[in-house]
């Protein structure tokens, strides 16, 4: 392509919301034939809600989420987020819920968090996290997450002084048109995976639904990276698309980063082509515009 062609890329690029970082991104993008889907946030909403809680002690709900909100509001995880809005919804004859301290905050990435609240000590977070501090999972609680697993929900343990009290169950639904992309991506000879710290339960009830075969969860940021050169080193050329600063170090080993829009900076500034508008149908947008202009003129 002439050095024309390439800018009148870009510029269409733009003028639909696919910013693209520069002619060889541009020029990388129509010989992708693997793409790697974050989860959380790219196949996903990204706007967590809690749909439903279970309490093993005999405790109040309102009691319940004023102990966990009390740790989680110190956590930046949409998760936390989606916890602390539920919990408000227990105290709302309140202006502004004013949560218990919470002393000795940890977060443990990928896992969950911990504090001491009302000097009892309370344990958020997923299956590892429980097993790292020797807390027994009880076969209720098992049986809770195996169900909101299968129904591609996120379960999430509460332990309050070493005792699972409570699961609550987090949904995040597909965006709209995510099913329709993986397909059309196939058709395009484009293969699709997808990686995730989620656990695999979840992980992979979502990837039915999106219609997405291979999949890799409970995954740390470096492990998303090594993924992507795995893929490289068997001969694909692949792109990544992701939105969390625990996409980054896979969005700069890709030969294409893409990233979500309504993303992290982190994680736009990693990437070689930014999705403004966060829709899935733009990574197609995106390969179009590069085979159309690598095509046309040689
Ligand atoms: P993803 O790649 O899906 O964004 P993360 O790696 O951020 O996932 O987190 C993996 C898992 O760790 C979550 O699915 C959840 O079970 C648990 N987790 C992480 N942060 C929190 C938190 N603040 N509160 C509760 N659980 C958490
Ligand atoms: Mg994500």
């Amino acid at each position: 392509a002439t050095p024309t062609a390439v800018m009148v890329g870009t510029g269409v690029g733009a003028s639909q919301g696919v910013l693209i970082k520069g002619g060889q991104a541009l020029e990388s993008a129509h010989k992708v034939n693997c793409i790697v889907f974050d989860k959380t946030g790219t196949l996903t909403v990204g706007k967590p809600v809690v749909v439903n809680t279970k309490l093993f002690k005999n405790m109040v709900l309102r009691d319940f989420y004023e102990f966990v909100a009390a740790a989680e509001v110190n956590s930046e995880h949409p998760l936390a987020k989606a916890i602390v809005e539920y919990a408000k919804k227990f105290r709302e004859d309140e202006e502004t819920p004013v949560w218990p301290e919470a002393r000795d905050f940890v977060s443990v990435t990928g896992h969950g968090v911990k504090a001491i609240v009302r000097n009892k000590e309370l344990i958020v977070g997923n299956r590892s996290l429980m097993l790292d501090h020797n807390i027994a999972i009880p076969a209720d609680a098992e049986e809770m997450l195996a169900e909101i697993e299968e129904m591609a929900q996120t379960g999430i343990l509460i332990s309050i002084d070493q005792e699972v009290t409570g699961v609550l169950a987090i949904s995040d639904p597909l965006k709209p048109g995510a099913r329709e992309v993986i397909s059309t991506l196939k058709s395009m000879k484009v293969r699709s995976i997808m990686v995730t710290g989620d656990n695999w339960g979840t992980a992979n009830s979502i990837a039915r639904e999106v219609g997405i075969e291979t999949v890799m969860a409970e995954t740390k940021p470096e492990q998303k990276a090594e993924k992507v050169k795995e893929l490289q080193a068997s001969g694909y050329v692949v792109a990544m698309v992701g939105d969390g600063i625990n996409d980054s170090p896979a969005l700069v080993a890709a030969d294409v980063g893409m990233a979500i829009g309504a993303g992290t900076d982190i994680a736009i500034e990693a990437a070689d082509i930014v999705l403004m508008k966060s829709n899935l149908e733009d990574v197609i947008t995106a390969i179009d515009l590069s085979r159309k202009t690598f095509s046309r003129i040689r």
